[in-house]
C-alpha cells in the first residue's frame, strides 16, 4: 500500500515536492513556513548546521558605459530537515519570515 504523505501546496510551479518527509516546523512543504517575495537560484558554497549559504550573480546595468556589470549575492538559507543539500548544488531558495536572526530563506529544493 502506498503511503499518501501531506505535502503543502507551496504556490510555486515548476518545482517537485522532496520524497523525504519532515517534521521541521520550518520547512516550507512539511511544515508552517509560507514562500513569500524574493525567489532566487544559487549554488550552495557552504552547508554548516542545518544553513545554507547560497550564492548567485545578477547583473547590474550602468548607463554611462552601457555595459553590464556582475554582481555576487550571497544569503543564508534555512535547509529543511528532508533535503540532503551538498556544496555545489544548484538549489532554490525562496523569502519567508525571519527565522533566526540572519536568516529569512529557506531552500525549496534542487533545481
Ligand atoms: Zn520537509
Amino acid at each position: 500500500m502506498v503511503q499518501k504523505v501531506h505535502v503543502k501546496d507551496i504556490g510555486i510551479e515548476g518545482v517537485n515536492p522532496p520524497e523525504n518527509v519532515c517534521n521541521d516546523k520550518k520547512c516550507p512543504w512539511h511544515g508552517e513556513v509560507r514562500i513569500r517575495g524574493f525567489i532566487f537560484k544559487g549554488e550552495v558554497i557552504r552547508v554548516k548546521h542545518g544553513v545554507a549559504l547560497v550564492r548567485f550573480t545578477r547583473y547590474h546595468y550602468i548607463p554611462k558605459y552601457e555595459r553590464y556589470e556582475i554582481r555576487v549575492s550571497k544569503i543564508k538559507a534555512h535547509v529543511p530537515k528532508c533535503l540532503n543539500i551538498n556544496v555545489g548544488d544548484k538549489v532554490l531558495i525562496g523569502e519567508t519570515r525571519p527565522l533566526s536572526k540572519t536568516i529569512r530563506f529557506v531552500v525549496i529544493n534542487k533545481i
